[in-house]
């Protein structure tokens, strides 16, 4: 038995909800390991209510609504029964403060033997699998399945004849994968193949789906993680988007993951570590990722692009945030940024919270990015509670869409 699972025992461990998939994929990977664990509730006007007197106006929004959802949790279960997850890192933003700051919330508010694990970017996220190695790769099996299904789901539902199937279908189909998921006592061999079997079934549900044969512009997505996919803080940004006649390129979160394994490696590098225990282990992390990720990507050759490259992301990065002296998510949307005018995307749009520091710095660096780059339209989205005019926001930035396609063949 692990520490963690020692510090759970008698306790759900509730997830932060990053979005509905993948929190859902996620607690399912968890039970696999016998871990009892739940998302939280959706987010709504009470969330903000119970954070909000804990809140001094300096933090990101996605603090706000972490806290405010965890507090409701123990609002209706207690502080007995409950844990949290909440992951931490070691730079370069506020991030890295979000764990001690609920920690501190939880104390003063007489709840501080409520247990908070915190796996940290500091090892690439090694902690995630809460000490157990079959269980991180399960997780992070579940993480690419859950990023592909998604993927699928984007592709195909701004085309669909009848208005919901396509919804509908992808919950059949999250299903499916929790099932398999949630398997527990069979190998990770055995698991793999049922996970290929699931996700093939899905993505033949998908493609049967019908659509409408339609051109429409493509914009990519970016953003800070939390906020481009937790859809009550981007209020539906991907809907509203596909309503005024947009299909969307998300980056999903394994794409983060993997860039912290990255640094990983580079800071192990970096201390003179190259040839030490910590980075056999990173590496053959690495190798284990990248095989069950090729795997299971191979499965939508044809329907989806290959995920980035992400050596391939950083140099396109280079010219404008190196990634060797910058890091963090502004270096990845730089980056997926020129990936996606490659791709052939009409637009970029970063979602990020009001006065994020990645979402800042990347503001001032794609004015030079789209001017290099055919004048491709890129907007950065901010969000807290207060944003209004959002539609209005996206029309006019469809309408930079539309010019830029008009004048421009290859998008
Ligand atoms: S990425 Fe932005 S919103 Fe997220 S913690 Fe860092 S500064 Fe805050």
């Amino acid at each position: 038995m692990t520490d963690a699972s020692n510090l759970l025992r008698g306790r759900c461990l509730f997830l932060p909800d990053m979005s509905p998939s993948s929190t859902r994929v996620f607690v399912a990977a968890l039970a696999s390991a016998g871990i009892e664990a739940s998302g939280v509730p959706p987010s709504d006007g009470r969330t903000l209510e119970l954070s909000g007197g804990h809140i001094s106006g300096d933090e990101c929004f996605p603090l706000r609504v972490v806290l405010g959802d965890f507090l409701k949790v123990i609002e209706a279960h207690g502080e007995d029964r409950v844990a949290f997850f909440l992951p931490t890192t070691c730079g370069p933003c506020r991030f890295g403060q979000y764990s001690h700051f609920l920690r501190k919330v939880l104390g003063e508010l007489g709840y501080g033997r409520v247990p908070v694990l915190s796996p940290s970017s500091a090892n690439g996220y090694g902690g995630i699998g809460l000490g157990d190695t079959s269980l991180l790769r399960t997780i992070w099996r579940a993480i690419v399945a859950s990023d592909l299904l998604q993927r699928m789901l984007l592709h195909i539902r701004p085309y669909e004849q009848k208005p919901g199937e396509s919804d509908a279908v992808y919950s059949l189909c999250l299903e499916d994968l929790c099932r398999e998921l949630s398997r527990s006592g069979i190998g990770d061999g055995t698991r793999l193949q049922r996970l290929a079997a699931s996700l093939a079934r899905s993505r033949d549900r998908l493609r049967a789906v019908p659509v409408f044969k339609k051109n429409l512009p493509v914009i990519g997505i970016v953003g800070e993680i939390f906020c481009r996919l937790n859809e009550f803080s981007n209020q539906d940004m991907i809907r509203r988007m596909e309503s005024h006649g947009a299909e969307c390129w998300l980056s999903g979160i394994s794409e983060w993951l993997a860039y912290a394994s990255m640094e990983h490696r580079k800071n192990l590098r970096i201390a003179g570590k190259r040839f030490s225990p910590a980075m056999g282990v990173a590496r053959l992390k690495n190798w284990f990722q990248r095989r069950d990720e090729r795997i299971l990507q191979e499965l939508f050759r044809g329907d989806l692009e290959d995920e980035a490259d992400l050596e391939d992301v950083m140099e396109k990065s280079r010219p404008y945030l190196p990634h060797q002296g910058v890091i963090g998510e502004m270096v990845l949307n730089v980056g997926k940024a020129v990936y996606l005018w490659e791709k052939g995307v009409s637009g970029i749009i970063d979602i990020s919270p009001f006065s994020c520091m990645n979402g800042v710095v990347c503001q001032a660096v794609y004015p030079r990015v789209g001017d290099e780059h055919d004048g491709i339209p890129i907007r950065v989205f901010f969000f807290d509670q207060s944003r209004k005019d959002l539609d209005q926001d996206i029309a006019v930035f469809m309408e930079l869409v539309g010019a830029y396609r008009a004048r421009n063949k290859r998008s």
